[in-house]
């Protein structure tokens, strides 16, 4: 992993639409200097959110953070991106309540980060190191950290009776292995899962352009898929979007069965010391994790 806190050499710009309000947004990603972290900026009402664990107010579809009464939503799949990318600090401007999920993976974002390239400061960044093991528990899934020398993730999914069926993957993370094999996983949802989020006024932005519906054992998208395990990838893709809002870059082994966002944000919480109300997953102390702030 590198040594310096890093951001991007220039601004980037997308426009789409936002998933669950399926309205048009349109975010720039502009340069920030050392320590800034990651910005979320609300053009239209003037309102900075920075993405930070105590900011997520709720992750039961999608992250939402909010700060000083202003809300932004649908954050994680551009953290991924940016997290993913090793860029530490960078303002991200959007003129409206919810990001554009563009094709409902980081992969326009991360390449985009890629194109215009990262610069380099003189600030070092400052880890979280991961010692001792850890396991959270929340309705059969489980997320367990240990010791790694760097950002080492083991996922799984399982879906019996779907294409998906169980997978597993394990990854490490470079800017280069994220761009290549995380970034272009997106994300998902079963058929019959449809009517209910329409029915609940979510996914209002939702289409084969940006997600993979899978109904039995067959992809309703015509381009099919762009991996065989493409659904475990997107799982990663959100953990490392999730990990982000720790605000400064992790070192440890994440073995994660079956990960969700509320699982997520529990362990974020826990791994920052922070005593927020998404602790609703039981924690079953092994020998407990000792954390440790490098300078
Ligand atoms: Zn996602």
């Amino acid at each position: 992993m590198r040594i310096y806190q890093r951001t991007l050499s220039t601004w980037v710009q997308f426009s789409g639409t936002g998933l669950h309000g399926g309205l048009p947004s349109f975010a720039r990603i502009l340069p920030a200097p050392p320590d800034t972290g990651i910005v979320f900026r609300r053009t239209d009402i003037g309102a900075d959110i920075p993405a930070t664990i105590e900011n997520v107010v709720d992750t039961a579809y999608a992250t939402v953070l909010s700060a000083g009464g202003a809300k932004i939503s649908t954050v994680e799949h551009f953290l991924s991106a940016l997290c993913g990318m090793e860029v530490d600090n960078a303002i991200v401007e959007v003129d409206g309540p919810e990001l554009p999920i563009l094709d409902g993976s980081a992969l326009r974002v991360a390449e985009a980060i890629d194109f215009v390239g990262t610069e380099e400061s003189n600030v070092r960044r400052r880890f979280l190191w991961v010692y001792g093991k850890e396991k959270l528990h929340l309705n059969g899934s489980m997320v367990a950290v240990s010791q790694s020398e760097g950002l080492d993730i083991l996922a799984t999914v399982d879906f019996p009776g779907t294409l998906i069926g169980k997978q597993w993957l394990k990854f490490t993370l470079t800017p280069g292995s994220f761009l290549k094999e995380i970034a272009p996983a997106r994300t998902f949802v079963l058929r019959e899962q449809i009517d209910a989020l329409w029915a609940a006024g979510l996914a209002r932005g939702g289409s084969l352009e940006n997600a993979i519906v899978v109904e039995g054992d067959r992809v309703h998208n015509e381009e099919g898929l762009r991996f065989h395990d493409e659904f475990v990838r997107h799982k990663i893709l959100d953990l490392i979007g999730d990990l982000a809002l720790l605000g400064r870059p992790v070192h440890g082994f994440f073995l994660a069965v079956r990960p969700g966002h509320t699982l997520n944000r529990s362990l974020v919480e826990y791994l920052s010391g922070f005593d927020g109300p998404g602790h609703e997953a039981e924690t079953s102390c092994t020998e407990g994790v000792r954390l440790q702030v490098t300078a």
